[in-house]
């Protein structure tokens, strides 16, 4: 662990505890040792001496939010955090890299977690037809609409890259994304095979079994790759550059007719595609002359969904995502949207009965499809 280019990165962090308002675990707990500044500070001991458990529980509830890293003046990389969690990773879990990687596993996992995740398919599950969501919508609204068809005439051939969790719980989601898509005229092709994005094995220190994934799931000629689970897209993004793009961040750049409405909606932005992908005004825009979308307090800090934090700190979790349902709440709007199935579960569990929460894609698809009757 000790090598200058390590000590040169630490020796860039100044101290100034500007991440700390910026970073969930410390918001919530209150405790230095889970902020930014003091996990960097642990790293510094660890250059000379071993860790003991309740350190590696410091820096392993890192929820790896990158939020720090968009906040901090001096560049310090969120990086350095995630070379200190490897090096005291237990062996076993990096032997779980591989049945976690598997969308059966984890379909099995959403059934029986009570953890965020596990809620994901009870905001938007399989069972929400068209017509439900529609008629959802219609009553938050306040106006009925009717079925329209759009069909466009050119645009980019893209590939859509699944998902284990979206493929498996938010089933019908993807399905109206692809009619969004088509309807803007995109070619759309699925994977011939495909295989979890390499974002859990590179979360449980698997690099080998995540750099074969990433491999498997970019063989494609289309102009695009085209992924709405905010945490797959930045991981295959890190792989193949540009070709990988946001699903929100792509309809954002089609020419989507949206119908106006009354609907106030608060926007959380997962980190993943707000730290992770940079992706920041895009979507807000998108929606912004169809509905009033609002940024909540704090936009910048994590739900708590952070794909195994999840699983191995529940409680820093489920404190985190009340902390985020109540910011999204104070903004007194009709729903709430995100376009991350982990931050959906997330926040569906956070925010209970106080307000729906559904995806933004869904939203677009409703504003789309529907026309003034
Ligand atoms: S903002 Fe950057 S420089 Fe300041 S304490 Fe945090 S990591 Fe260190
Ligand atoms: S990545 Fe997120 S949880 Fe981890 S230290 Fe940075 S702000 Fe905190």
């Amino acid at each position: 662990m000790n090598s200058p280019k390590l000590d040169k990165l630490l020796q860039s962090c100044v101290q100034c505890g500007l991440c700390l308002s910026h970073c969930a675990t410390y918001l919530v707990t209150g405790n230095e040792v889970l902020s930014p500044r003091g996990r960097l500070q642990l790293l510094k001991h660890w250059q000379n001496n071993t860790p003991d458990s309740d350190q590696f529980d410091a820096l392993d509830s890192c929820i790896g939010c990158l939020a720090c890293e968009s906040a901090c003046p001096s560049g310090v990389p969120y990086d350095l955090i995630e070379q200190g969690k490897s090096r005291a990773t237990p062996g076993w879990r990096t032997h779980l890299a591989k049945p976690l990687s598997s969308p059966a596993v984890l379909n099995t996992l959403s059934k029986i977690s009570d953890s965020g995740i596990g809620h994901a398919s009870n905001v938007t599950p399989k069972s929400m037809s068209d017509g439900e969501l529609v008629s959802m919508l219609d009553d938050l609204a306040g106006q009925k609409t009717v079925l329209r068809k759009t069909i466009g005439k050119t645009g980019p051939s893209v590939m859509l890259f699944p998902g284990c969790v979206n493929s498996t719980m938010l089933f019908n989601s993807q399905n109206r994304l692809i009619q969004l898509l088509q309807s803007a005229g995109c070619e759309v092709e699925f994977p011939r095979a495909w295989n979890c994005c390499g974002a859990v094995a590179s979360h449980l220190d698997n690099h080998h079994l995540a750099e074969t994934q990433h491999k498997q799931n970019l063989e494609t000629d289309c102009d695009f790759i085209v992924v709405e689970a905010a945490g797959c897209g930045r991981e295959l993004k890190e792989y193949a550059g540009e070709k990988v793009i946001d699903a929100a961040l792509l309809l954002s750049k089609l020419n989507l007719e949206l119908m106006k409405t009354h609907l106030k909606v608060a926007m959380h932005y997962p980190c993943h595609s707000l730290h992770g992908q940079k992706i920041v005004e895009e979507p807000k825009q998108l929606l912004n002359n169809s509905v009033q979308a609002i940024d909540p307090h704090e936009p910048e800090v994590c739900c708590g969904s952070g794909g195994t934090f999840t699983l191995f700190h529940k409680e820093l979790s489920i404190q985190a995502g009340k902390r985020k349902a109540e910011m999204l709440t104070d903004t007194n709007s009709d729903l709430a949207i995100t376009s991350n199935a982990g931050c959906l579960g997330q926040l569906a569990n956070s925010l209970g009965k106080s307000m729906p929460i559904i995806p933004l894609t869904d939203l677009v698809w409703y504003l789309q499809t529907r026309s003034k009757a």
